[in-house]
C-alpha cells in the first residue's frame, strides 16, 4: 500500500491514516507529527520549522523533502503520506524519490470537507502530543476529558488550531496544496472521498474506492 492523503487541515487525514496503518501495516508518515516531535526535542530541524508552524505557513520545501527522503528508508512495507506533499515542488521531488526506488503510487486520496466543518473540527481537536493521535470534543471525545484513552497522559489543543492560525493554514492550502488535486487527477491517480461522513463511513468509502475489502471497523 502506497498512498498520499491530500486535503485541508481538519479533513480527517490523520484519523484515517491511523486506521489504515493498523489494518494494513503500511507506515503512517505525518510530516506535521515529525516536525512537532523535532520542535519538542529542540533539534535544528525543529528550530528551523517552528516559526513557520506557529504562523500557520508551510515549512520550506527543502526541509520537508530532506525529511521524507530519510523517512522513506523505513517504508519498505508501504506508506500512507499524511500531509505530504503539500506543494508542486514536493510532489515532483517525491516522484523522483519513488522512481529511484522503483515504487509506484497506488493513489492520492483527497478528503473533501467544507470550510465551516474544518474550522469547527479544528477548534474541538485534542491531540496526544506523544503519538499524534487525535480526539474531538464533539464527535469523538476521550473517555475522560483531556486524557488519552490508551496511554493515560494529557491531551493538548495545538496552538495552530486557534482560529487566527487556522485561517492562514486554509489560505496556504488553497494557494499551494490545492493545485496538487489536478496534478494527481491528470495522472489518473486521484480518489476523492467525502470527509463529512462519520469516521467509520469514511473508512468504508475509502476502502471501497481503493478496491480493498471493507471488513469490520
Ligand atoms: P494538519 O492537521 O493541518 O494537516 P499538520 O500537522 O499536517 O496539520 O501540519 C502542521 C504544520 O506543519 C503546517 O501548518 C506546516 O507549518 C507544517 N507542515 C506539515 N507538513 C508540511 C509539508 N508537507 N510541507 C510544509 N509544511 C508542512
Ligand atoms: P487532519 O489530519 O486532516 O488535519 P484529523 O484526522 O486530525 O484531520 O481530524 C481533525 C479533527 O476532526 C479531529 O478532532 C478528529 O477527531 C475529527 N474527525 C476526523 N474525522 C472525522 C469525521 N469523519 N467526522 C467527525 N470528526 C472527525
Amino acid at each position: 500500500m502506497r498512498l498520499i492523503f491530500l486535503g485541508p487541515p481538519g479533513a480527517g487525514k490523520g484519523t484515517q491514516a491511523r486506521v489504515l496503518e493498523e489494518r494494513f501495516g503500511a507506515k503512517h508518515v505525518s510530516t506535521g507529527d515529525i516536525l512537532r516531535a523535532n520542535r519538542t526535542a529542540g533539534t535544528p530541524l525543529g528550530r528551523e520549522a517552528e516559526g513557520y508552524m506557529a504562523r500557520g505557513e508551510l515549512v520550506p520545501d527543502t526541509v520537508i523533502i530532506g525529511m521524507i527522503e530519510h523517512e522513506l528508508e523505513t517504508c519498505a512495507a508501504g506508506f500512507i503520506m499524511d500531509g505530504f506533499p503539500r506543494t508542486l515542488a514536493q510532489a515532483e521531488a517525491f516522484d523522483a524519490l519513488l522512481a529511484r526506488r522503483g515504487w509506484d503510487l497506488d493513489a492520492a486520496v483527497l478528503f473533501v470537507a467544507d470550510r465551516a466543518t474544518l474550522i469547527a473540527r479544528l477548534s474541538a481537536r485534542w491531540t496526544n502530543p506523544r503519538n499524534g493521535r487525535t480526539y474531538n470534543a464533539l464527535s469523538n471525545p476521550p473517555r475522560v476529558a483531556g486524557i488519552d484513552d490508551d496511554d493515560g497522559g494529557p491531551l493538548v489543543q495545538r496552538d495552530d488550531d486557534r482560529a487566527e492560525t487556522v485561517a492562514t493554514r486554509l489560505a496556504e492550502y488553497e494557494a499551494k496544496t490545492e493545485p496538487l488535486v489536478e496534478y494527481y487527477r491528470r495522472r489518473g491517480q486521484l480518489i476523492a472521498v467525502d470527509g463529512l461522513l462519520a469516521v467509520q463511513d469514511v473508512t468504508r468509502a475509502l476502502l471501497g474506492a481503493l478496491g480493498l475489502e471493507a471488513t469490520s471497523s
